[in-house]
């Protein structure tokens, strides 16, 4: 395997360009907090890659990535001299063994994994479980109403 690019990168081992919700309420505060860093990815040759590994658009990210500072996701400031495909995040799929896993494998014109696949079964099974042991109470008050 290659070498992680991102111990290459300006901000490697830097906590502070992703702050953590505690240290700003505002976007004004996190523009204070976090705005001096952007300079940092000035020099930085990965600003491609950072975005698509950090997808803050996507990760309603907070903080400094790829020659940006996001706010909830979208950009409040940038460097000049930043390049607009440089925003492409790769879609993000829901993770094998789950339901969304299922419905992801579909909309990609997949079969669903054996792991997604019987996830989606457990689920079902628990949701119709979960009908069988609702009380009859409810139908009760609404059909008095
Ligand atoms: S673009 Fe900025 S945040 Fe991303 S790796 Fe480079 S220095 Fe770090
Ligand atoms: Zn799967």
């Amino acid at each position: 395997m290659s070498r992680d690019w991102t111990l290459d990168a300006p901000c490697s081992g830097r906590t502070e360009f992703t702050p953590s919700e505690d240290d700003f309420a505002t976007e004004g505060d996190l523009k204070r907090l976090c705005g001096p860093l952007l300079d940092t990815c000035g020099p930085c040759p990965f600003h491609a890659a950072c975005i698509a590994t950090v997808k803050p658009a996507q990760a309603k990210f907070d903080g400094v990535a790829g020659g940006r500072l996001w706010w909830g996701g979208l950009v409040i400031a940038a460097l000049d001299d930043v390049f607009e495909d440089e925003l492409t995040e790769p879609k993000l799929r829901a993770s094998c063994g789950t339901e969304a896993g299922a419905k992801d494998h579909r909309r990609h014109g997949e079969r669903a994994c054996p792991s997604c696949a019987q996830a989606e079964r457990e689920m079902s099974a628990r949701r119709k479980a979960a009908r069988a042991k609702q009380p009859q109470q409810l139908q009760l008050d609404f059909a008095t109403t």
